[in-house]
């Protein structure tokens, strides 16, 4: 079977749901989207207290790191979503579209276009928000912003009271211009709902354009490269083999399986392909590299006096954004963050107190700066990829670490938080040292499930893609997800993804 299209997009997650979407409001543009999973059929994604429990089921594809020498030899589990809406199918909702100076890293590394001002219209454009109408936000939009009230913990509550009284400004939200400081979590649900952003763009008004196809079930194994061009994708879906060809191919498989799509299609560094059984085509050294992630400790939990009533919004509440070295600044970008989670969340091998008796505060790192790499084991689609994020590899990440850890602590100690503190479960006031709270972050960091990176964009020669994130070395293929990110914004990164193919469908829109 041959399909052809005049756009075909890879992947029908957070970005690729949004390209569909705005690529196909041009009647006169042909648009297909393929996607390796199905139409999410699980109503547990839908309620969002369920997040956590979602992951390993079949809709994900559930990658593992290599062991992490910093991590105490840990392998992280990597959840992904396999499903129309892909990661945003499986993530905790959190809206957080990063701090302005966040994006200066972006526009240094691509031009003004990628600078804060820049991007807002696309931020404004996809967001309808719940609270006050003002400038710069955006009401209506196809993304749902919802700014819970009445809902939120007792516990959150203390804990937000505790960050004022150490002196951290209080926002009334993380989006509406300064990061540091504490605000409720905004989350992306509708009438209680997670909204994925397939929910929010790919409505049955889209889906029913005639210039619009979704194959879904379908993974795209390979790209065909002819004299510069992908002449063809190879795919595999419910009816055999096909092949599919296009004018322009954006990929949008976020940021492990498009690296690994470029790889098996031969563009990479020539040694890298060689080794994993792969023929080099197209040379493009840096796919692959440059990954970043953020890490959250699971956790510094407290056992509480009395019983910790279970949340009603998705467990995490609350972000609190800071500066380590002085907690009362609210310019600039903040170096740690902390969350306070309903809940005993610890990581895999500590013993956590019962369900209902125990709440935590979470803690991590912003601008982490260890950088780490994606390779192929082989190349087949079936080859599972070596993943190794180097987490807590530099000395400014454990450095940064501990201040979190140690500003984690100062706020659990706070008066505001002593009707709930009974006594600290974890690490426990024995672990004091810097040595002794290395040991404890290195068993309990965890991933805060941000991959980026893996397909730098830059104006500079070595750049996966070029600021129009056009792939360099291949002319009709272009790149438009969580790959690009020159450097990881302070917050989760979804708001941002989908600024990024916000912008680039606007791009796309304007006359040449
Ligand atoms: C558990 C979890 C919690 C998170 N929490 C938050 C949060 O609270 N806030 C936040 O901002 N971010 C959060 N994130 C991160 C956020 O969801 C992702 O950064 C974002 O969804 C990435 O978007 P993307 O378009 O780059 O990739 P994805 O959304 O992952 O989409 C990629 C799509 O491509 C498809 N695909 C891959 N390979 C192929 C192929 N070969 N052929 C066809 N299709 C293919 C995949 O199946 C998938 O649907 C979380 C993520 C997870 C997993």
């Amino acid at each position: 079977m041959r399909l052809t299209a005049d756009v075909v997009i890879i992947g029908a997650g957070s970005s690729g749901s949004v390209l569909a979407a705005r690529l196909s409001e041009d009647p006169a543009r042909k648009v297909l989207l393929v996607e390796a999973g199905d139409w999410p059929s699980d109503p547990d994604i839908a309620d969002p207290l369920k997040w956590p429990a979602l992951q390993g089921r079949d809709y994900d594809w559930a990658y593992r790191t290599v062991p992490q020498t910093f991590t105490a030899g840990r392998i992280h589990e990597w959840a992904r979503g396999r499903i129309v809406g892909g990661s945003s199918c499986l993530h905790a909702m959190a809206h957080v579209r990063g701090h302005p100076d966040d994006f200066a890293a972006w526009a240094e590394a691509g031009g003004a276009d990628w600078s804060y001002v820049a991007l807002l219209p696309h931020f404004v454009r996809s967001e309808r928000f719940s609270g006050p109408a003002r400038a710069g936000r955006g009401t209506s939009g196809p993304l749902d912003v919802r700014l819970p009230g009445e809902d939120v913990s007792p516990v959150v509550r203390a804990y937000m009271e505790a960050g004022r009284s150490i002196g951290a400004p209080t926002l009334t939200d993380h989006n509406s211009g300064p990061l540091t400081g504490t605000a409720l979590n905004s989350l992306t649900v509708r009438d209680g709902r997670r909204l994925s952003l397939a929910d929010a763009y790919l409505t049955e008004d889209v889906r029913a354009r005639s210039n619009l196809t979704i194959l879904t079930s379908t993974v795209v194994e390979m790209l065909d490269i002819e004299g510069g061009r992908v002449s063809a994708l190879r795919v595999a879906g419910p009816d055999g083999r096909a092949e599919i060809r296009a004018e322009t191919i954006v990929l949008a498989a976020g940021a492990v399986a498009t690296p690994l799509l470029l790889f098996r299609s031969g563009i990479g560094d020539p040694d890298v392909l060689e080794r994993a059984d792969i023929v080099p085509r197209v040379p493009n050294r840096e796919v692959g590299r440059n990954l970043q992630d953020h890490l959250l400790a699971l956790g510094n939990v407290y056992r509480a006096k009395r019983p910790v009533p279970p949340s009603r919004l998705q467990h995490s509440e609350s972000l609190m954004y800071l500066n380590s070295q002085d907690v009362r600044r609210a310019d600039g970008s903040p170096d740690i963050v902390l969350a306070c989670v309903v809940a005993p969340s610890v990581a895999p091998g500590l013993e956590a107190p019962p369900y209902g008796s125990a709440y935590t505060l979470l803690f991590g790192v912003c601008h982490p700066t260890s950088r780490g790499r994606i390779l192929p084991r082989g190349p087949s689609p079936s080859d599972a990829p070596i993943i190794d994020p180097q987490y807590l590899s530099t000395e400014y990440d454990r450095e940064t670490f501990r201040a979190a850890f140690r500003m984690a602590r100062r706020v659990g100690a706070q008066p505001a938080l002593d009707e709930w503190r009974q006594v600290e479960a974890l690490p426990g006031p024995e672990v004091e040292t810097d040595q002794e709270v290395d040991a404890f972050i290195a068993r309990c960091a965890s991933t805060h499930h941000h991959p980026c990176g893996t397909c730098r964009m830059g104006a500079d020669p070595d750049a996966v893609v070029a600021p129009d994130l056009s792939l360099n070395g291949v002319d009709n293929l272009c790149v438009v997800d969580a790959s690009i990110i020159p450097r990881i914004p302070s917050g989760p990164i979804n708001a941002a993804v989908v600024a990024i193919a916000e912008a680039w469908a606007d791009r796309c829109a304007r006359p040449a």
